[in-house]
């Protein structure tokens, strides 16, 4: 798979390099230079596949010139050991939970993928690969559960002294092996300024063989398209032949997959982009006018992005033709309070409980389907995290119905490992050549 820099199409990597790199030089994002479409007999018959037959097919036809067949199969029974049910809570309307994996999010699909991925490149080099990388929450829980014992991987995050939550602190700090965490003193703006920093200093990258776990890495999006597909099968299943996904968006990541799937060939009537008070694209898609502005504190925080880097993946996808976007998809925005009724609304309803991210994608859900009358068709909303995430943007009568994975209960009686640190940058570099 060949990749070209949106700010500058003459420059083409192939993968490995775009995986290593995360980011170009010129500081566009990578996108593929050309997808073919699948098989459409095989798109066709898609309800005869397992969710792991979907990744294995999806990723052998893009990675065919890295991986032979056999180590993708192995790298996606590695990767995708757990299910993403889709979940009908109205007739011609259901849930994909994306929430099974171990750290209860949907991240979790593009950092198992991405962690295999780092590893096999790495082992044909035959050097310990350093990942360093800062987080607000979500991602490091992902990132460090991705890597967690694979070989010839060294993890180190960088997050905010009481800025995430209890279970989130705890998937980063407990794990031991080769995952370090490392709470600063500061927000998250300070990691992310000392993750720089660090592969500014020439020193420091002359000593380790660093790289970025950075959420636009080019290997979290593959195999995110994976469940898109993976849904369509299990509608297919239930008698469906047409499919619309609402997506709840924050840094566009999850819907720039879902658009993949749709260029590998899967067929979807309608896309939908939900998001919170951040409505940088909403607007857009409005008034025509793209304004990223400084993102706003609200309760669904994992998308809490006033300036959504994927948006410019979707503009390529879509050839900047905005006549053709708009008609393919919609964006909405919603306030804190029409989360929270959201999340009580979608427990009465059908006894259900929701994550803030997940309820906005239901009323906008909703909303959509408010317009359309084809019965034929099922809209599919995505679950992102599991609530038991986010303990305390439930009222309490909720909050005691959310049932904890087992997991979870074993992670509450773990130990933090945590190291603390000042925000300080030669602090940083002192510990992690002492600690090499
Ligand atoms: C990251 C995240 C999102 C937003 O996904 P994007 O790919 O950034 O749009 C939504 N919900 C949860 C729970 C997340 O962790």
């Amino acid at each position: 798979m060949k990749l070209y820099s949106t700010n500058n199409h003459q420059n083409i990597v192939d993968f490995q390099q775009a995986v290593f790199q995360s980011l170009p030089e010129d500081n566009g994002l990578y996108m593929p230079l050309s997808v073919e479409k699948l098989n459409q007999d095989w798109i066709k018959s898609i309800q005869n596949y397992s969710f792991q037959e979907i990744a294995k097919k999806i990723s052998y036809e893009l990675l065919k010139a890295e991986f032979s067949e056999k180590e993708i199969n192995d790298l996606i029974d590695e990767v995708i050991n757990f299910p993403a049910p889709l979940v009908f809570l109205e007739e011609d309307l259901a849930v994909l939970e994306l929430f099974h994996g171990p750290s209860f999010a949907f991240k979790d699909f593009g950092a198992r993928f991405m962690s295999r991925v780092m590893a096999h490149f790495s082992r044909k080099e035959d050097q310990l690969l350093d990942v360093l990388v800062a987080t607000s929450g979500d991602t490091g829980g992902a990132v460090a559960l991705g890597f967690l014992g694979v070989e010839g991987t060294r993890v180190t995050i960088l997050y905010p002294k009481g800025k995430v939550s209890p279970i989130q602190e705890l998937q980063l700090t407990a794990n031991g092996n080769n995952i370090r965490a490392i709470e600063i003193e500061g927000t998250f703006d300070d990691c992310q300024a000392l993750v720089k920093q660090a592969f500014l200093d020439k020193d420091l990258i002359g000593r380790l063989n660093l790289t970025s776990a950075n959420s636009i890495n080019i290997a979290r999006l593959i195999p995110q398209s994976f469940y898109y597909f993976e849904a369509f099968a299990e509608a297919k299943r239930k008698g469906f032949e047409k499919i619309s996904f609402v997506v709840p968006s924050g840094n566009f990541g999850n819907i720039t997959a879902g658009i993949l799937a749709s260029i590998l060939g899967l067929e979807v009537k309608q896309f939908v982009a939900a998001t919170n008070a951040n409505d940088t694209v909403p607007h857009f898609l409005e008034t025509n006018t793209y304004s990223p502005k400084s993102s706003v504190q609200t309760l669904s925080n994992a998308m809490d992005v006033g300036s959504p880097s994927n948006w410019v993946r979707v503009m390529e996808f879509f050839e900047h033709d905005l006549h053709v976007l708009k008609k393919k998809l919609l964006s909405k925005s919603y306030s804190d309070d029409e989360t929270l009724k959201a999340i009580n609304e979608i427990h009465e309803k059908y006894n259900y409980i929701a994550c803030p991210h997940t309820a906005i994608a239901w009323l906008a859900a909703k909303e959509y389907q408010a317009t359309k009358k084809d019965k034929s068709e099922v809209t599919v909303f995505l679950s992102t995290a599991h609530p038991c995430k986010f303990p305390d943007v439930f009222p309490v009568h909720l909050r005691d119905k959310i049932i904890d994975p087992k997991e979870v209960k074993e992670l509450k009686l773990k130990k933090s490992l945590k190291v603390e640190m000042k925000n300080n940058f030669s602090e940083l570099k002192e510990w992690l050549i002492r600690n090499n």
